[in-house]
């Protein structure tokens, strides 16, 4: 199977490497890093490399919907820095894809040119403080108030809040004993009045940081509302729709990028230090680690571009994103895990060379965008496995 080696891809990838060289060099990111921001106008540069519209169809100024192009790029940055590959994922993901599922036609008009130029960012605020994996509790309201609308409550984690303009926001609109009927989602204007919030210090997925957002009385025009008067008390379905496919391959391809870097380096550390006498490549512990997680990386590979191929393909593919979110993200841990440990030793736990980074951000990815226990469960549910 060659499905991530064609003319097209190797093009896509050329030019986003040419783009990083440039404006996201190694020494720039550990600057960003310790001040923990991407600098807004690598959306810009974005924009200009045509990469921003791979999930917006033409007819809305998009390049039509690519998504095995769009993977390669995500897998591209995120072997880069995670917070870049994050930053592309709150346009291209949280935002237009998005949009391009569940909003009005006036509001795709509205949002997408912005998104598209690399002038808007969007955050995705589905937890809470009391809601994880269990997103059908959500407790944040909104209460119709004439032609506006009126939305109370927090959300917890929200990457790259600080920074959006916009926060794509699933509140509860009705009844909440109804559980899945009673969810809808709302654009929140960051710079609305009653939106508070602070940073969330975390571990890694630094440049964009993930946000506790306090909504307080926060009143908005109506139409704000996703999907306008059709879109009220759609949010399950559309939280469950189609773009729900699209959104398990973007944090599978982060972690692909990220065990991808981390061999790479391990592979030229091992050729770069000497022990015992020799190379340390030479000694066959070592030798097998690095057999292991290349043979590891080209699992990951093969699930996550077929899982890819299948929904660029339009195929069935709920239970093959599913599963390759849960092994990639899982298996690229224990890869990269691997590489600092048994390959690195004290240098792959200290700054100066990327292991530490790639150690603290891949941590993340088996947690967010649905937990590797949550994606076993849809699994054995998608599979009809009975329960009883
Ligand atoms: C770096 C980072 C970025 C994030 N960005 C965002 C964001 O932009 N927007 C957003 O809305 N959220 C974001 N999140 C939140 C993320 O989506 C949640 O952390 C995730 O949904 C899990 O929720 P929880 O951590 O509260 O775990 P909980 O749901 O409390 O679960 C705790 C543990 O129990 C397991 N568990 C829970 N229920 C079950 C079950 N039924 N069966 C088996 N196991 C179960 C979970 O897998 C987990 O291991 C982010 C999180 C991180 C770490």
């Amino acid at each position: 199977m060659t499905v991530d080696r064609t003319e097209e891809l190797d093009l896509y990838r050329d030019s986003v490497r040419k783009f990083l060289d440039r404006e996201c060099p190694l020494e720039k990111i550990a600057v960003w890093e310790r001040e923990d921001r991407v600098p807004r106008e690598l959306l810009k540069g974005m924009a200009e490399l045509g990469i921003l519209g791979l999930t917006t169809p033409e007819e809305y100024g998009g390049s039509g919907t690519d998504v095995t192009v769009m993977t390669v790029v995500m897998e591209e940055l995120a072997a880069r820095w995670s917070g870049i590959a994050s930053l592309y994922n709150m346009s291209v993901g949280y935002g237009s894809l998005n949009l391009v599922y569940k909003a009005s036609e006036a509001q795709k008009h509205r949002f997408l040119p912005g998104l598209l130029a690399g002038d808007t960012l969007v955050a995705y605020g589905l937890s809470e403080p009391e809601v994880g994996g269990d997103l059908a509790s959500v407790r944040t309201r909104m209460e119709r108030k004439g032609d506006k609308v009126v939305v109370s409550g927090a959300k917890r984690w929200i990457s790259g809040a600080n920074v959006a303009d916009y926060m794509l926001t699933l509140v509860r609109s009705g009844d909440p004993a109804d559980r899945h009927r009673n969810l809808s989602f709302v654009m929140i204007p960051m710079d609305a009045e009653g939106v508070s919030f602070e940073r969330t210090r975390c571990m890694g997925t630094h440049g964009i940081p993930t946000n506790d957002v306090h909504l307080d009385g926060v009143t908005l025009d109506a139409d704000l509302v996703i999907g306008e008067e059709e879109g009220w008390n759609k949010g399950w379905g559309m939280l469950a729709g189609g773009s729900l496919e699209v959104e398990k391959l973007a944090p599978t391809f982060i972690a692909l990028g990220i065990a991808a870097a981390a061999v790479q380096e391990a592979w030229q550390y091992s050729q770069d230090r000497s022990q015992f006498g020799k190379r340390i490549c030479g000694h066959q512990a070592v030798r097998h680690v690095l057999s292991d997680v290349q043979t590891k990386l080209k699992a990951c590979r093969l699930m996550a571009y077929d899982a890819a191929g299948r929904v660029h393909h339009n195929q069935p593919s709920a239970v093959d994103t599913c599963m390759a979110k849960l092994f990639v993200a899982e298996t690229a841990k224990e890869i990269v895990l691997s590489c600092q440990q048994y390959v690195m030793g004290a240098y792959g736990y200290a700054e100066g060379f990327q292991m530490e980074r790639y150690v603290r951000d891949i941590l993340a990815v088996p947690i967010y965008g649905g937990s590797s226990a949550i994606q076993k469960n849809n699994i054995a549910t998608l599979m009809k496995l009975p329960r009883e």
